[in-house]
């Protein structure tokens, strides 16, 4: 059974709505998921814009651009209707009235904009993040590339083949393995990044610079500490970029990994909370997922979660949308509240897994503690407390201090 549903020339439909869920990505379908498997009885409806059933992101810079892997879907068809599952694509999420526990819903490429509306208990808003641009550059010119759907990445893979330069803007996650990729398919890849290096606002300079290193050693030109003021086009299509030192690259793809942000503009006028800015945006919650609105939670990359100090914080990465996922599932379903799992995210570059376990800041100390020129180990600490590790190419060693980081743990054991 569905959720009821009515179109927006009539009434509010009647009847028991259950968990009506916004966003058929990672987190929404491990929702729907850890409902039954928790032994939800009641409608789960989830609602996606794109026209895929949910799917896997990591692999869109990895296996999938490489050309490994052309679907990544998180689960078979058949698990829809096995599970009771009424999955619901290509279609929007434009309002939800925490009042009348109703979301309103328009058909993506419905030609008469009909407005449908469903309710529920229980909402649950998954709606990720979408690529931030460059301003003022226009976002369909041929040969300029982000990479957040699968459509993004097979249409970015579809031009490698005629590609013998590229620059990636933003090295972040994403920019670096975009641009270990590209050098795979012998592409001439330059890697622009206002920061002294790769990933330091993720991971602090120190580490960053190792990350650089192997970049660097694998064939891409890393170029730090300087940023991009213009993409160059021909009037059809891109052919470099202009660098604020003066610079002009020739490229003929240019792929632009400087960040997102939080899917949120259908909760305008709905109450619903957004976190500050300054705390990185994303839809408010508790330390548990619930929203400022009965009945609604968040989750996932879209979400700030309150943490134990209070503070709101958004997290990007895949295990930690998959815990918080089960903490809501458990939540609606009646479990009592679970805690989240240690912090762990990966990303694949050359052939290396860099793995990070914890949640260090930039700012704590780091202490590298093996190092061979190419692979590398490495804990952070903060008043003397171990916060995190991270490895590359050490998977054995970084997964051994998961139970250090579950309890206060000297950094002195360590070292
Ligand atoms: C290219 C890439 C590589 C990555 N690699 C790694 C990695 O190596 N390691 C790691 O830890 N993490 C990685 N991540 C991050 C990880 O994929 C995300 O943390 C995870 O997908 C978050 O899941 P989510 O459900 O919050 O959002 P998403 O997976 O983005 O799902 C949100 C869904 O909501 C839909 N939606 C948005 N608005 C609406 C609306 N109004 N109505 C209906 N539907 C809507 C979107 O279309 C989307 O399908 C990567 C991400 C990308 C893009």
């Amino acid at each position: 059974m569905a959720g009821a549903t009515d179109t927006e020339s009539g009434g509010a439909a009647q009847g028991v709505a259950g968990t009506v869920i916004v966003g058929a990505g990672l987190g929404g379908i491990r929702v729907a998921e850890g409902l039954r498997s928790n032994g939800y009885q009641a409608p789960v409806t989830l609602i996606g814009v794109e026209p895929h059933p949910p799917y896997d992101r990591p692999p869109l810079s990895k296996s999938v651009l490489v050309g490994k892997d052309d679907r990544v879907d998180l689960k078979p068809a058949e698990f829809y209707g096995e599970s009771t599952i009424d999955l619901r694509l290509g279609r929007r999420v434009v309002a939800i009235d925490p009042e009348q526990h109703t979301v309103t819903v328009v058909a993506v490429d419905s030609p008469d904009d009909v407005h449908e509306t469903i309710r529920y208990d229980t909402a649950v808003l998954a709606t990720g993040l979408r690529p931030r641009l460059l301003p003022g550059v226009a976002d369909d010119l041929a040969g300029l590339h982000v990479v957040r759907t699968i459509d993004d990445a097979l249409t970015l893979r579809s031009e490698l083949a005629a590609a013998s330069t590229a620059v990636v803007i933003g090295a972040g996650f994403i920019g670096c393995e975009v641009a270990a990729t590209l050098t795979g398919h012998d592409i001439a890849v330059t890697l622009v990044e206002p920061a002294p290096t790769p990933l330091a606002a993720a991971l602090g300079t120190e580490i960053g610079a190792l990350v650089g290193r192997l970049l660097s050693d694998n064939g891409v030109t890393v170029a730090t500490g300087v940023g991009v003021t213009e993409v160059v086009d021909d009037g059809t299509r891109v052919t470099g970029v202009r660098l604020d030192d003066g610079r002009e690259l020739q490229a003929d793809l240019v792929v632009v990994g400087i960040g997102s942000v939080p899917v949120t503009e259908y909760l305008e006028g709905s109450g619903v909370e957004l976190a500050p800015r300054e705390a990185g945006g994303g839809i408010a919650c508790d330390g548990h997922g619930l929203t400022s609105a009965a009945d609604v939670y968040a989750l996932g990359d879209v979400a700030s979660w309150r943490d134990d100090d209070g503070v709101q914080r958004r997290v990007e990465h895949w295990n930690h949308t998959v815990d918080q996922a089960a903490v809501v599932a458990h939540r609606i379903a009646g479990g009592d509240p679970m805690t989240a799992n240690v912090p762990y995210f990966w990303s694949d570059q050359f052939g290396l897994k860099i793995q990070m376990l914890g949640d260090p800041r930039p700012t704590d100390t780091v202490h590298i503690v093996d190092d061979d020129g190419r692979k590398f180990l490495a804990y952070y600490s903060r008043d003397g407390i171990l916060t995190g590790v991270i490895g590359a190419g050490k998977v054995g060693a970084v997964m051994k201090t998961r139970p250090k980081l579950q309890a206060p743990t000297p950094i002195a054991e360590l070292l």
